[in-house]
């Protein structure tokens, strides 16, 4: 039993980030713990978490995707989780994969107004809707509720559609445009960490520069949220582009290119990128290479190079006219057009996310897929 609930964990964890550019939702980890009617189970379980993951891929109809979560320091005592859960959770908190407080006040509807996503939660939220107008439509709140096939995301009133990707308050487009700095040397969201071209970057500072999460304002002022400490300017943010990976009409995985921060998109690729071996069928196994084709950032200008034994085509504006389709062969390099889709095999695209509207699919793979039927209710301490 131990073993697949720490399966679930795993799975939840893959689906963890405070990347401002991948988030679709913000949430507090402690009120979704305690959603004790979505399985009529213990008081809290961190396995709700997962609970509502799916419930927000079931809403976007996408595969993967990912929520920010936030949660107040005493979590990680609460006695009403397992100590594992407990454990799990400081984990998440010291890797930067669940951003942790003193206390939350208001900041998951900070977030969600800075990054442009909406807030899960069961509360109203008609003092927030007064002081962030931009979370306080009521569309933008959705709250998990148990349905039929699983809980399900409801907005009180209004058609509960998520903003479209990339549609940011103008104050969160402004915090979002720099890079900060937290004068605490172990700030894990905005530490210094040295040198962040060495290749142990990675291990002293968890979040890069790319992927910081957006400051808190105090009084108007850029600050930490785990520390409280203004922060400091380090510069402007390095350019970012989403783009999703599109399998037979299904969105599988965004991810992001910036500046600098090439990606390589293959069926395995070696030293790290984006695998798609797990989704491909066979005969496109053979064919897309462990590394295919690289995607890089070169300010406003996204390019592609092949990479690949066999080629990389690309179609103009997507379209699905074999004479409109251009070749890359190895070392070739394109720019690409906004609406331009990369083919590394017949249906296996790449793309601009914000090209594709739903995520094509309804009824995504779920986190909970290794936990017993009775996981939730039965897991004892
Ligand atoms: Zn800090």
């Amino acid at each position: 039993m131990r073993f697949e609930v720490s399966k679930v964990l795993d799975a939840i964890e893959s689906r963890l980030t405070t990347d401002p550019a991948l988030a679709r939702a913000a949430l507090d980890l402690s009120e979704v713990v305690r959603y004790a009617d979505l399985d009529s189970g213990r008081p809290a379980t961190v396995l709700r978490l997962g609970l509502v993951i799916d419930a927000l891929g079931r809403h976007v109809s996408e595969e993967n995707v990912p929520v920010y979560a936030i949660a107040p320091r005493a979590l990680l005592s609460d006695a009403d989780l397992t100590s594992n859960e407990r454990m799990v959770v400081r984990r998440w908190a010291d890797d930067g994969k669940v951003e942790v407080l003193p206390q939350i006040e208001d900041r998951v509807y900070e977030v969600a107004e800075l990054l442009g996503v909406p807030v899960l939660t069961r509360s109203r939220g008609t003092q927030v809707a007064a002081a962030r107008p931009w979370v306080g439509e009521p569309a933008r709140l959705l709250a998990a509720v148990p349905g039929a096939g699983g809980p399900v995301l409801v907005a009180r009133v209004g058609r509960g559609e998520v903003p479209a990707v990339g549609e940011r308050s103008p104050i969160g487009a402004r915090l979002l445009a720099r890079i900060w700095r937290c004068p605490e040397p172990n700030c894990v969201s905005f530490g210094a960490g040295g040198d962040t071209d060495s290749p142990f970057a990675d291990m002293r500072t968890k979040t890069s520069p790319v992927a910081q999460p957006p400051p808190t304002l105090r009084g108007g002022v850029p600050s930490c949220p785990r520390h409280g400490t203004k922060l400091a300017d380090a510069g402007a943010r390095p350019a970012v582009e989403v783009l999703s990976v599109r399998i037979d009409g299904v969105i599988r995985q965004r991810f992001v290119v910036a500046e600098g921060h090439p990606v390589v998109v293959g069926r395995a690729p070696e030293g790290g990128g984006i695998m798609l071996g797990q989704w491909l069928t066979d005969d496109a196994r053979k064919w897309i290479s462990r590394g295919h084709a690289l995607f890089a950032l070169d300010g406003d200008r996204l390019t592609v190079r092949d990479v690949s034994t066999n080629g990389t085509g690309i179609r103009p504006a997507g379209s699905p006219d074999d004479d409109e389709r251009i070749t890359l062969n190895r070392d070739e390099t394109r720019t690409l057009g906004s609406t331009d889709v990369v083919e590394l095999y017949a249906n296996v695209n790449v793309g601009r996310a914000r090209m594709w509207a739903t995520g094509g699919v309804s009824q995504p793979s779920s986190v909970m897929a290794e936990a017993p039927t009775m996981a939730i209710r039965k897991f004892e301490r």
